[in-house]
């Protein structure tokens, strides 16, 4: 079998870049397809930890991460009449250890995109419309009627991956519902926080207004949780009918909630989605593998899933290498690596999908009541730590092996060292 050297990759967030900047280092011929008409910036913060903060600095962008820091100095929960009952510093909040950092999801995919665009073939505002894999080799076709033939297929699209569902199949057969609904956008910062980030909880329901430091001025996200058993049935692409059903969930909710949810009408980058895990069997089938959120989404409930989509992106292209570009033993060790740091995420966004939410006023009332007296109290030190270790665990759940030592013969496809 000729060892494969072009690779088609479809999606320009985290994954796909990361798996663009390996492969191109290891003499692979990495092109990124992106649905959107360009770089899709801004979004939500994410936590950096563990593995993710060395595989940032061994792809040579720790730097350029550490500048767009969200620096966010703590936050604090208020009660219903808007008293503040506690507040908790930042690394406290996201479960950090020393060097693990936060920034926003735009910022990182901006990043990566910086470091590959000057070697990797971007093509934003296409799509794959069909492939067919002939064991030899990926015939692809793009949405935009252009026809192009690659050695391997790589779905590094998220949670609602297009390859998967062209090769895999509906998306409906693979998801698990995790009980809550998440939305998230851009609003005027009606709290006048500061690198700082305000809790509310209501029975099912938790509302969190942050500022970063990098946010526009005068602006701040408001992020909004409510736990549904069932799936809402919805279309993905009408951003109204969406923003209908988050007024609905938090309709007659006092303290700061009407006008913060009122602001969702004017928003261009109004986020909702399904708290929800996907599950496959395997993750590639032929030349076509999966990637990041396509393979194994574990939710924002993890806080994991940007950091596994950076360990994805780094042990396929280093098994890649390993093999010579021989994508069967590859695609196998990539997933025989992943798979059990998958799991434990995924066993940890199960926990905190549940605990995201409290269900009732008096369960609310205790956990205020925790978090005002527990930083009194000689065990709050225990406490943190217990905390932040089941977090690092789960950030360091996948091995990072080392694959130096490989590049794939650009002339010739065979493996040399280096
Ligand atoms: C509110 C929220 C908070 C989060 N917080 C954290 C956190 O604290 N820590 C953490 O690690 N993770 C967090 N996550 C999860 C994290 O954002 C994802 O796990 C991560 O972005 C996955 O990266 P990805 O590249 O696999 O997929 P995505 O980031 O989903 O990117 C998929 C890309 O594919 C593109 N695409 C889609 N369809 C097509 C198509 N047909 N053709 C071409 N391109 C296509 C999309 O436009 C997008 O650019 C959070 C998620 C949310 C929603």
């Amino acid at each position: 079998m000729r060892a494969a050297r072009t690779v088609l990759i479809s999606g320009a967030s985290i994954a796909g870049p990361a798996l663009a900047l390996w492969l191109h280092r290891y003499g692979f011929v990495p092109t990124v397809v992106e649905r959107a008409p360009a770089l899709r910036t801004g979004g939500y913060k994410v936590d950096l930890r563990g593995s993710a903060i060395e595989l940032c600095e061994r792809m040579g962008v720790l730097a350029e991460v550490r500048a767009a820091s969200t620096d966010m100095a703590g936050g604090s929960y208020v009660d219903a009449r808007g008293r503040t009952v506690g507040e908790l510093p930042a690394e406290i909040l996201g479960g950090r250890a020393e060097g693990d950092d936060e920034l926003m999801r735009g910022d990182l995919a901006g990043i990566l995109y910086e470091k590959t665009r000057q070697d990797v073939e971007y093509l934003f505002g296409d799509s794959i419309a069909s492939l067919h894999d002939d064991g030899e080799g990926v015939d692809v076709t793009f949405e935009s009627g252009t026809r192009r033939r690659f050695d391997l297929v790589v779905g590094a699209d998220g949670m609602h991956s297009h390859t998967r569902r062209l090769v895999f199949g509906e998306e409906s057969r693979f998801r698990e519902h995790l009980g809550a609904y998440v939305s998230i956008f851009t609003a005027p910062n009606r709290l006048d926080l500061d690198r700082w980030e305000t809790y509310h909880a209501r029975p099912d329901k938790l509302i969190c207004v942050y500022s970063t430091s990098g946010e526009a001025a005068g602006t701040a996200k408001n992020l909004f949780v409510f736990a549904t058993p069932a799936e809402l049935a919805y279309d993905h692409r009408d951003t109204a009918a969406q923003k209908r059903l988050l007024a609905d969930a938090f309709a007659g909710d006092d303290w700061e909630i009407p006008r913060l949810i009122a602001d969702a009408a004017d928003a261009d980058d109004f986020y909702f989605d399904a708290i929800a895990t996907i599950h496959l069997d395997r993750w590639s089938q032929g030349r076509v593998v999966l990637l990041g959120d396509a393979a194994h989404c574990t939710s924002p409930a993890s806080g994991q899933g940007t950091g596994l989509a950076l360990t994805g992106a780094y042990v396929l292209a280093g098994e890649l290498a390993a093999a010579g570009g021989d994508h069967v033993v590859a695609f196998t060790a990539y997933e025989t690596l992943m798979r059990p740091g998958v799991e434990l995420n995924r066993r940890l966004a199960h926990k905190m999908a549940k605990q995201m939410t409290v269900p009732s006023r008096w369960k609310i009332a205790l956990r205020l009541f925790l978090l005002r007296t527990l930083p009194k109290t000689p065990w709050k030190n225990l406490i943190a730590r217990a905390i932040r270790e089941e977090i690092q665990g789960a950030a360091r759940a996948v091995p990072v092996k080392e694959y130096g030592g490989y590049e794939v013969g650009r002339a010739s496809g065979a493996v040399q060292g280096v």
